[in-house]
């Protein structure tokens, strides 16, 4: 009989979905986590009392009317859980004294861009086109009613049939060349500061529809909550979680992975094994890049990765009641250009989390600045401590100074400043580059998404991957999805019928 224990790696939102989906499918499984909690890039930490919250922006499926849902209440997430849709996606202040505010809901947004920029009235509407053909686009769930399935599964096809050729040619689009279309420098600023200007146009159009039909909430807690749910949905399922337990070695017989080796040194064995820790890490330390053929090694030396982050979280005693609340934040210009890490910078992004009053005393707010950054420059740095300490002190204090000018009085409020680099994400995370998402989806890769990344490597059995290293694009929904569709492929090759459960 078929050895069904698994030993998966990671209890990021991959490897616990790995996890929940194999137990509720009779593997027995364990997971092997480095860190001492649950949820890898999905958490938070406190600091004096407040939440800095490391990961949740929005979650795509919030919505119980969007087939990705079903998959939320299948991992635990979804129960009892209370989201937030905001109406602003981003807030913009010019520094020529004009706002611009990205509206999530679509006719209010096409309405305030065209008064913004007349003169931009071409690409606003293309933008707001695309967002448009992408507002139907749902894929049905499996646990819909047989009718139902059917009805989705055929508007799918129409759609793919009708708009595949614009959904392509979006695709191909990445957000640099587009935004290179808008006259307006404050909006085409505006545009390159709120999206990633590599990826491929087709997913902020895709976003801003999930935003648009309310399919993008916030969830009330933050990330840490989440990651716990998960954590809890895998143990009642019977899953056994091990945490400050690094792996250092997939353990290969015969080229057929047997069980791992970590780092205390014990060995531990089983029929199969999924690695959903870092990509990087797992092909070319734990498997010593002996199974990392032509195309497995691609993405790694050609591939960009979501640019690592200085995230500064921020705690303040005052409630920012009146400030909109917004899906990824309000950015306002400087009074002159300021060094801030190795860049200098003449506007600061800031994200005030007044959404959600968990994350916070009464009363009182939990910030974040969040910057791209640069490894290398950390990594460099970091080889002399002290002077790594005193940078990351300096960028605190100019952080709050530069809040003063948008926010007087703010810096004698400010009761808490925690600063984290690209070094803090590898090191909690063991991410790549501390790189927060994985591959970056741009117009080269975004072909490969159509048709995945592969799962397995070649030449090796029983070992198998999933997280946002082998889903370009990432995120959370993508990262329980790569658990799901690996475990639905082992049930297939084991010969059994896939089945889930909701919590
Ligand atoms: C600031 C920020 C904002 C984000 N915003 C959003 C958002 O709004 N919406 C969204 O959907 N996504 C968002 N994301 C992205 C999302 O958090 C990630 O894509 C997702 O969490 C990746 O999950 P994963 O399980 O694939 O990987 P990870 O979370 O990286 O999990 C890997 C796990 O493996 C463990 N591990 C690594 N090496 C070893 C080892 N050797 N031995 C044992 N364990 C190991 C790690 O500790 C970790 O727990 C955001 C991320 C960040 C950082």
């Amino acid at each position: 009989m078929k050895d069904n224990s698994v030993i998966i790696i990671g209890a990021g939102f991959a490897g616990l979905s790995a996890g929940i989906y194999a137990q509720m499918n009779g593997y027995r499984t364990q997971i092997f986590e480095m860190h001492n909690l649950p949820g890898g890039l999905c958490t938070a930490w406190k600091q004096k009392g407040y939440t800095i919250d490391g990961c949740i922006h929005w979650l795509m499926g919030s919505s119980p009317r969007s087939g990705i849902h079903r998959y939320w209440e299948e991992v635990g997430i979804a129960k009892g859980r209370e989201f937030v849709n905001m109406d602003e996606y981003m807030h913009y202040e010019g520094a020529d004294g004009r706002t611009l505010i990205f509206y999530t809901n679509v006719d209010r947004l096409e309405k305030h861009l065209l008064a913004f920029s007349p003169q931009d009235a071409m690409p606003i509407r293309d933008f707001i086109r695309g967002i448009r053909m992408c507002l139907d686009f749902d894929q049905p769930s499996e646990s819909d009613p047989l009718l139902k399935r059917l009805r989705k599964s055929i508007k799918l096809g129409l759609i793919l049939a009708t708009k595949g050729r614009e959904m392509r040619k979006w695709m191909n689009i990445s957000g640099t060349e587009f935004f290179m279309r808008f006259k307006d420098p404050v909006l085409r600023e505006a545009l390159r500061e709120m999206w990633l200007p590599e990826f491929s146009m087709f997913v902020m159009l895709f976003s801003f529809a999930h935003l648009h039909n309310g399919n993008g909430g916030y969830p009330i807690g933050g990330s840490l909550p989440m990651s716990l749910a998960l954590a809890k949905r895998y143990t009642r399922l019977g899953g056994v979680i091990h945490y400050d337990k690094r792996v250092k070695k997939i353990l290969v017989e015969k080229d057929s992975a047997v069980g791992v080796l970590l780092a205390d040194e014990s060995e531990h064995r089983s029929g199969q094994v999924i690695s959903a820790a870092d990509g990087y890490t797992t092909l070319f330390k734990m498997l010593e890049g002996k199974y990392a053929d032509e195309k497995t090694r691609e993405p790694y030396e050609k591939w960009p990765v979501f640019q690592p982050l200085l995230y500064v979280g921020i705690g303040v005693n005052r409630s920012f009641a009146r400030e909109p609340k917004t899906v990824s934040g309000m950015s306002f210009p400087l009074s002159k250009p300021t060094e801030i890490g190795y860049a200098v910078r003449d506007r600061l992004p800031i994200h005030i989390f007044n959404q959600d009053p968990t994350l916070a005393p009464a009363g009182k707010t939990s910030l974040v600045v969040m910057m791209p950054s640069s490894y290398e420059y950390w990594k460099e740095l970091a080889q002399d401590r002290e002077a790594y300490k005193e940078k990351k002190d300096r960028i605190a204090r100019t952080v709050v100074e530069l809040l003063n000018q948008r926010f007087p009085g703010i810096s004698q409020q400010v009761e808490m400043v925690d600063v984290a680099t690209p070094l803090t994400f590898e090191r909690y995370t063991g991410n790549w580059k501390g790189s927060f998402e994985g591959w970056l989806l741009t117009p080269q890769n975004a072909f490969t998404m159509m048709h995945r990344m592969r799962q397995t490597l070649p030449g090796l059995q029983n070992f198998y991957m999933c997280g946002h290293w082998v889903e370009p694009g990432g995120g959370l929904p993508t990262s329980v999805m790569s658990g799901r569709r690996l475990v639905k492929a082992l049930c297939k090759q084991d010969g059994k019928k896939f089945r889930t459960t909701v919590a």
